[in-house]
Order: structure tokens, then C-alpha cells, then sequence
């Protein structure tokens, strides 16, 4: 189809001309209008060629649209800005008299490329033409010029391929169809008994030059356009075009790119790497933008053009060999690099093209690279001078840390292997074992020796031994603050989760993805960081930040680990938040320590009734149908905890320690099957239809917002009695021991959203402790505090505050109420919300701040205008999440606490707050 703007006047607006519109094009060259600063209008590509010509490196002149008119030409349905063609046409005068050379001329043709540039870097989704300015009479005067008709020739018939298919949209009809252009070649070289594209005269090119017009002419009714301004117009209305195209728009969606943002285009003189053996075209890094190593990194091409080397038809040479090459223009592209790291102060990434042995600078970006190399880098170019602490800070994403702790794959095999699924990355790392339907099974299987996979529709606290058991966790159900993400990533388990696009079936024992069958026992593997599920097995390895945190290496052995030490130094030094860890084990809480965790912000004390046969009388308590069939069952709950807090209050050493009272929604505790609920009658000792008719009798249509929470303690008092009890005790226990460990217990009291609720567990928790102090003769300095997980907490938190001594916000709950959306439910229909671009971000891993954040910044207004100093934490996930961190610093809470393994993701987070706040 042709393209609606390929006119030689671009196409009219409906609308009236704007006021004072705003200039659209910037040239770049002698003449640079534009600076590295102006991204969001000139792209990235665009403001980087301007900033190269400034500082004098060789760059092609031309000129670049804004993003401004991409925004436009989208909202008016393809039609151009009023104005727009007089000042492309100035721009394309201004580059012809700075090269010498005329646009359509017949003896001096100046052609151009025409590609598109974002303010992000989308490398390869959207579209980009070269040699344009080519017809059959600027062809002659290219191979009379350049005295090498069958470059020429080949140009052309390049430019026409690009031309007619990105602008004139020919391109195959079905998916079993060949690219139509490249079928005629391959028939032509067929007929001619060429065998390689090279092999090609500047006569047979002349001849495809013809058959590759008639397709055009055959498939669209019109010819290919000789008016070189008419090709200039449909090539910018095409790359304009192709922001939303397919690929781009799921691009967008993956990394958060807004739509508006738009593409500009930057129509730049063609410089020609295939001139001859005098001729290359590559792309460099500064520096090895995998390992962050500094080297020079690159590769490329004699005799080629830039889209042969990404196109991989031949393959590229290592840089390092350009110096035997051609010594002169290498030793230019050192000093390039040199000039680019020191102006730029980032890790380049830049296309380059020698012609006649005369080198051009085509792009340069901050190179996209590894989370160990965005590390390394920002440490050494801090050594070498190129960047300050804070700017080095702040150059390393704050996820980036957490490549540096977890398993990883054998990148060559990762990349080697195929993707049968993708699901929600929940805790990151790889990992690679058999797959395993059931916990039992996982359990078996990891005894006898062998590494699992445990693969689950959902998870459940049953589960807990399987999933400690795995290498890592798949659920086709359930979202990022699902159990099974929570306890992986409290774990530091790899875990994806809500792979949909998995059916698990237990009775068949089956993993289907697609086409791909797998039973019980096959190898899988599992790419927690991205979300990517292979079939078969990929090694993994333990990292070395691990391995020395663990005392299994020293520091000095290990150059990444005193990377990471560097960088959670800075951190430390700029943040204001503390950064606290939900931990439910001595053991999450020790490993917490380890990474610099100050204290437990969040002990889910329902959680520590995971493990063994506490499970048995945690479901006991809440099958209870009678106060003294629950006293039963607390009376041997009791030792468990208390026993429990001793081994949490020893580890933590004095730090502090927040431990809330019970909150268990009953559909995660409660027996679903009639294993489970016949193996469990036996344990207790009661008939399995008792079991059955008390899980009845139980059932809620919406246990989320159920009978769980504070509102447990208040129907059945005994239960905070217990946990209180266990807490005080505990505390006596260890102040008494012959080193006594200070601590100072901090008590929450979850869901409240009433302040006489508090008052009322308030008046439980102060009656015990008074009798534990009383019976232990020691003095116990306690506090208690509530969570703030319901918007009525929020709205009346100044009431609340008079009561509560901490708040801590439970986002987790607090995004479920505040949006009225289930966290285990939303999966289902989440992806209609991104596509849709109704929810840019999955609102239970990154706050919604303008909804949720409104009502936090509202509790802690309130809250301190009753308590000055109210100590302010959250605990739900969005704890851990960089972009949610910043909002805590800006609204002023004292602390984020986060899964073991996230703190020190948050701790270099909350140091990026504190410098951007
Ligand atoms: C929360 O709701 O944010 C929270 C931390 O509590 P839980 O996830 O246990 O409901
Ligand atoms: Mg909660």
C-alpha cells in the first residue's frame, strides 16, 4: 500500500495552522543546532549526532525532524505539520552546500539515510532506509563519480528493496511466502549461474534494478518514485509510521516507554563503507559491555554496508584486527573512543564507516550492557576520574546489584537454548533440574541427589519443604505478590510465576507449552530475572558475592565481590532510608544481615508455621470450633514461637525487630484436597468429616478480605494472648542470658482499620506483657505499632496515631483495597491492562503512586501532625522496588523493608532516592 504522505507536498492538516508552532527540524554538521540534552525531542540518535558534530568528531552532516512531529503526524492521521516542508527543504540546502554535492543532482547526486531515533534506544523495531536520492538518472552520476558502476548499481537496488518494502509496504503476503525482493535476486542469480550476491555485474544489477521496479509497479499500481523529495517525504512518513508497529509497540510495553514520547528522524549524508577494500562499516563499545571489562569492543566489515553486519550475512571480524588492517583509521576510532568516554563520561556504544579510508561517526549511545558490567564500569570510570561517587551511584540501575548475588546461567548455552514460555520474573537468578509436580516429589528427588524444578498451578504453605527443596519455582497461576513469589523471593528462590501460556497437568503429568510436551523428570530451566522458561538443561553457578558473603571465599579473591563492596559503600554514605528485611527464620534473617539489612521490618508470624507439624496445629487453632479446642491447640503453638523469637532475637543481635500478630487469609491455610484432609484428620486425632464440615463452615467467598487479620484476634482473643505471650517471653529469655541481647520488641497489629480495633489488641498485648515482666522480674521496652493495609487506616491515621506507636505500610493489601483488585486474581486479566496501557506497570510490584501513593502520603501527613516523630516503614513488596523506594524517601518514611535478598538492591536504591529527592 502506498504510503499516504509520499507526496511531493507533504499532505495538508485538516486543522488550522498552529500559533507560533514550534521548529521542527535541527540541523547537524558545521551548522549543529541541536545538544546531547535534547533527547526527549531530538531521540537519543539525533541530540548525540549533534553533540558529536560540536565537539568536532566526523560526523555526516544532515538534519533531524522532532519527536514533536511524530506526535503530530500520528494524531492527524499521517498528515504533516503546516511549515514543516520549508524547513526540511532549508535543511536539505544547508547539508548540499556543506558537502558539495546536490539532492537529485545527475553528476553530483548527495543521497541520504533516513532512520528513526527515540529517546530510548529501540534498537531494530522500527524502520530506516538508505541510499535515498537514487533514481535512474542520479544512478549514472554515482557510477560515473565514483567510477564503480556496480557500486552504484548495487546501491540502488538496495535503496529500491528498502524503499518498496518499508514505504511501499510489498513485502510477503503470508507467512510462507519469501521475501519478495529477495526471491527475485535469487531467481536472477539462478538464471545467470551467479552464485553469490557479489558474483553479481554492475549489468545484472542494472537488469534486477528493472524486475525489482516491475514487483513494485505489479503489487502497488504505482511506480517507484523518481522525485528524490517525493522519496524524502515517504520515507520520513514511513519511519514515523513504524513507531507503532508491532514490534515496537511490544517493545514499549516491555520497558515502560510511553507512546507519546514518539520517534524523531534524522536524515543524514550517506557515507559508503562498500567503496572498496579501502572501505569497513562496524560497531564498537567502549568498553566490553558484558563483563564491563576495559577493552575495545567491536567488530566489523571491509567492504560493506551498515545493515550487513547486523544482518549477520557475513560474519564480522574483532576490532582489535582493524589495526593490521588499516592502521591509519583505527588508530582515529582509539582516539574516538578515547574522546567519547571523556565527553560522554558513560560507556559508549557507536556505528562507525570508513569511505576511502576516511572515518565517519554514524551514532553513539550509552551502551546498553549487564548488570555486572553497569557496576563495573561506574567503579572503575570512578577511579579513572570520569565520574564522581554520586554520578557513579547513579549510573548503575539499582537491579543491577542483584545480578551480582544470584545464580546465573552460562550465557552462550542461555542464548543457544529456545524459549517454550515466558511468565512474570518473581526471583531472579537461573535454574535448571527436573521437573517435579508435587513438594513430595521435589523432596524425593533432591534426597536421592538429583536438582528440581517444582512446577505448580499455584503454590500453597504445604508446599513450602518442595519449594525450599528446588532449585526453583514455576506456577502457571498467580501474580508477582503471589505466595509462591513472596516465599521464593523472601527464599532467594529463582522463581517465575503466572506463566500462562504453561498448562500443568498433575493426573497426566504433563508441563505443555505450546506445542512442547513435558513429563515428569525432563530437564527444564528457568530464567527468573526475565521471565523465560526453556525446555532441557543449562548450567548454572553460585556467585562469588555469595560465596564470600557465605566465608567460602575471601574477599580479596574476588574482584566482583570488592565491586559490590565498593558500591553498597557509596550507598550506604548517600541514603537516608534504612533498609530493614521481612524475615520469618533465624535463617532469612541472618543471610539479611549478610547483605545489610538493619533490622526485620516484617516477621510474618503465620509464616512460621510452615514447617513440620506447627502446620498441623496452626490448622488445628483455625479448625477450632470452640474456645477450648483453640486453647488446645495454642497451648502447643506456644513453645514453637517463643522458641522461634529466641532464635530470631539471637540473630539479629539487637537490631530491631518488628513481629506481627497473625494474619492468615484461611484459603492458604486451610486443607483444599482429600489427601491432605484425611492425612490431617489422622495426625489430629478427629474424623475427616469433622475436617470437611469445619473447612465448610470456614469457606469465604473472599478470604482476602475476610476473617483474617486483627479482626482474628479480636473474635478469638486467646490468639494474640499466645503470640504476645510468646513474643514477651522470648524477650525475657534472651535478656536474661549470660550475654544478654538487648532487645526491643516492636509489635504489629495487622488490618486495622478501626482505632478502637487497636485499642483492643492493644489492651491484650499490654495486660501480658505486664504479666511476663511481672512473673520474669525484667523490665521489657516494647512498642506497638499497626500496619496501614486499608484505606480507612490511611483517611484516619491522626486517630490511629494516638494509639499506634509505628506505622507500617502493607502495600500489598493496601494496593488490593485501594484498587479493589485481588492480588491472586488480577492475572488473569492483566495483560488486557498493559496492552491497553491502563496500567502501564503491574500496580502490586510498582506503587501506584498517583492512587495508593496518595493515600500513604495522607497517613503520614496525618500521623505526624498527632506523633511528631511516628516511625514510618513499609513492608509490602513495593519495599524492594527501586521506583517505589524513591517515592518512600520523597513522602519521608523512615525505612523500606524488603525480601532478604532485595536489600541490597534497596540499599543502592535508596541512595539514587536521597540524590534525585
Ligand atoms: C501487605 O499487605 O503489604 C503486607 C506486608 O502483608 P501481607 O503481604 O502479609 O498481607
Ligand atoms: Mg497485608
Amino acid at each position: 500500500m502506498p504510503a499516504k504522505a509520499s507526496k511531493k507536498n507533504p499532505k495538508q492538516p485538516a486543522e488550522p495552522a498552529r500559533k507560533g508552532a514550534a521548529k521542527a527540524v535541527y540541523a547537524f554538521g558545521k551548522k549543529t543546532e541541536g545538544n546531547a540534552s535534547m533527547r526527549a525531542l531530538l531521540g537519543g540518535k539525533g541530540a548525540n549526532l549533534a553533540e558529536m558534530a560540536a565537539i568536532g568528531l566526523p560526523v555526516p552532516p544532515g538534519f533531524t525532524i522532532t519527536t514533536e512531529v511524530c506526535n503530530y503526524f500520528t494524531k492527524h492521521n499521517g498528515a504533516f505539520p503546516p511549515g514543516l516542508d520549508a524547513e526540511v527543504h532549508a535543511a536539505v540546502r544547508q547539508v548540499e552546500q556543506e558537502v558539495g554535492k546536490a539532492f537529485g543532482d545527475k553528476t553530483n547526486p548527495l543521497l541520504f539515510s533516513v532512520r528513526s531515533g527515540a529517546r530510548e534506544s529501540m534498537p531494530g523495531m522500527m524502520d530506516t532506509i538508505l541510499n535515498l536520492g537514487l533514481n535512474d538518472e542520479t544512478v549514472l552520476g554515482l557510477a560515473a563519480k565514483s567510477g564503480n558502476p556496480r557500486f552504484a548499481w548495487d546501491c540502488y537496488r538496495r535503496f529500491i528493496q528498502m524503499y518498496g518494502d518499508v514505504v511501499m509496504g510489498v513485502q510477503p503476503r503470508h507467512e510462507t511466502e519469501h521475501e519478495p525482493f529477495d526471491h527475485l535476486m535469487a531467481s536472477l542469480k539462478k538464471e545467470l549461474g551467479r552464485k553469490e550476491d557479489t558474483d553479481l555485474t554492475a549489468e545484472d544489477l542494472q537488469e534486477l534494478v528493472s524486475r525489482y521496479k516491475r514487483l513494485i509497479k505489479q503489487r502497488t499500481g504505482t511506480t517507484f518514485p523518481q522525485d528524490p523529495y517525493e522519496q524524502l517525504w515517504g520515507a520520513i512518513g514511513a519511519v514515523f509510521r513504524s513507531w507503532n508497529n508491532e514490534r515496537a509497540v511490544v517493545y514499549r510495553q516491555k520497558y515502560n516507554i510511553p507512546s507519546d514520547w514518539g520517534t524523531a528522524v534524522n536524515v543524514q549524508t550517506m557515507v559508503f563503507g562498500n567503496m572498496g577494500d579501502d572501505s569497513a562499516t562496524g560497531v564498537a563499545f567502549t568498553r566490553d559491555p558484558a563483563n564491563g571489562e576495559k577493552v575495545f569492543y567491536g567488530e566489523y566489515l571491509i567492504n560493506a554496508q551498515g545493515e550487513d553486519v547486523v544482518a549477520g550475512v557475513r560474519t564480522p571480524k574483532p576490532i582489535a584486527q582493524l589495526a593490521q588492517e588499516m592502521p591509519q583509521a583505527y588508530k582515529e576510532l582509539e582516539a574516538v573512543r578515547q574522546k567519547l568516554e571523556k565527553h560522554f563520561r558513560d560507556m559508549q556504544d557507536f556505528e562507525f564507516t570508513i569511505e576511502n579510508n576516511h572515518l565517519y561517526m554514524l551514532q553513539t549511545r550509552n551502551g546498553k550492557r549487564t548488570g555486572l558490567a553497569a557496576v563495573r564500569i561506574a567503579v572503575e570510570m570512578n577511579k579513572e576520574g570520569l565520574m564522581n561517587e554520586k554520578t557513579a551511584v547513579l549510573k548503575i540501575p539499582a537491579e543491577s546489584i542483584d545480578s551480582l548475588l544470584v545464580p546465573v546461567f552460562d550465557p552462550k548455552a542461555e542464548a543457544a537454548a529456545t524459549v517454550i514460555a515466558t511468565g512474570l520474573p518473581a526471583g531472579p537468578g537461573a535454574a535448571s533440574g527436573h521437573i517435579v509436580f508435587s513438594a513430595s516429589t521435589a523432596e524425593r528427588e533432591v534426597k536421592a541427589g538429583r536438582k528440581v524444578i517444582l512446577c505448580r498451578v499455584e503454590t500453597s504453605p504445604e508446599d513450602l519443604k518442595g519449594m525450599l527443596a528446588a532449585e526453583g519455582i514455576l506456577t502457571s497461576r498467580g501474580g508477582v505478590s503471589s505466595h509462591a513469589a513472596l516465599v521464593a523471593r523472601q527464599l532467594g528462590k529463582v522463581c517465575i510465576c503466572g506463566a500462562t501460556g504453561v498448562k500443568i497437568d498433575y493426573a497426566k503429568k504433563t508441563l505443555v507449552a505450546g506445542k512442547k510436551v513435558l513429563r515428569e523428570g525432563d530437564y527444564l530451566s528457568i530464567n527468573g530475572t526475565t521471565g523465560n522458561i526453556y525446555a532441557g538443561a543449562i548450567d548454572t553457578t553460585d556467585s562469588e558475592v555469595k560465596r564470600v558473603l557465605k566465608g567460602q571465599l575471601k574477599p580479596e579473591k574476588s574482584y566482583t565481590y570488592q565491586l559490590f563492596s565498593t558500591v553498597m559503600g557509596w550507598a550506604d554514605k548517600y541514603r537516608r532510608l534504612q533498609v530493614r528485611t521481612n524475615a520469618d527464620t533465624p535463617e532469612m534473617a541472618t543471610s539479611a544481615i549478610q547483605l545489610g539489612a538493619e533490622g526485620i521490618g516484617l516477621c510474618r508470624t503465620e509464616h512460621m508455621f510452615f514447617e513440620g507439624e506447627r502446620i498441623d496445629f496452626m490448622r488445628q487453632m483455625i479448625l477450632a470450633s470452640t474456645e477450648k479446642e483453640r486453647r488446645a491447640a495454642l497451648k502447643k503453638l506456644l513453645p514453637f514461637q517463643r522458641q522461634d523469637f529466641i532464635g530470631i532475637f539471637k540473630a539479629m543481635k539487637g537490631h530491631p525487630v518488628t513481629i506481627r500478630l497473625l494474619d492468615p487469609p484461611l484459603h492458604e491455610f486451610l486443607p483444599h484436597d482429600e489427601t491432605t484432609r484425611r492425612q490431617l484428620a489422622g495426625r489430629l486425632g478427629v474424623s475427616q468429616e469433622f475436617i470437611t464440615d469445619r473447612v465448610r463452615a470456614l469457606h469465604e467467598v473472599n478470604p482476602m478480605l475476610g476473617h483474617r487479620g486483627c479482626r482474628l484476634g479480636i473474635s478469638y482473643p486467646e490468639i494474640t494472648e499466645m503470640q504476645a505471650r510468646a513474643i514477651f517471653e522470648a524477650a525475657a529469655t534472651v535478656k536474661k542470658l549470660k550475654n544478654p541481647i538487648e532487645v526491643k520488641p516492636e509489635v504489629m497489629i495487622p488490618l486495622v482499620g478501626f482505632k478502637a480495633e487497636l485499642q483492643d489488641q492493644l489492651d491484650i498485648i499490654n495486660r501480658v506483657a505486664k504479666e511476663v515482666m511481672d512473673s520474669r522480674q525484667v523490665h521489657i521496652d516494647y512498642t506497638v505499632g499497626t500496619m496501614i493495609e486499608i484505606p480507612r487506616a490511611a483517611v484516619t491515621a491522626d486517630e490511629i496515631a494516638e494509639l499506634a506507636e509505628f506505622f507500617s505500610f502493607g502495600t500489598n493489601d493496601l494496593t488490593q483495597t485501594t484498587l479493589g483488585l485481588s492480588r491472586d486474581d488480577m492475572g488473569s486479566f492483566f495483560d488486557d491492562y498493559r496492552n491497553k496501557e491502563i496500567f502501564t506497570q503491574n500496580p502490586f510490584a510498582t506503587l501506584d503512586q498517583g492512587g495508593v501513593g496518595k493515600l500513604i502520603e495522607i497517613a503520614v501527613q496525618k500521623g505526624r501532625s498527632v506523633k511528631k516523630h511516628l516511625k514510618l516503614g513499609i513492608c509490602g513488596e513495593h519495599g524492594g522496588d527501586p521506583s517505589s523506594i524513591r517515592f518512600f524517601d520523597a513522602v519521608g518514611l523512615n525505612y523500606v523493608s524488603c525480601s532478604p535478598p532485595r536489600v541490597p538492591v534497596a540499599r543502592l536504591a535508596a541512595a539514587q532516592a536521597a540524590l534525585r529527592n
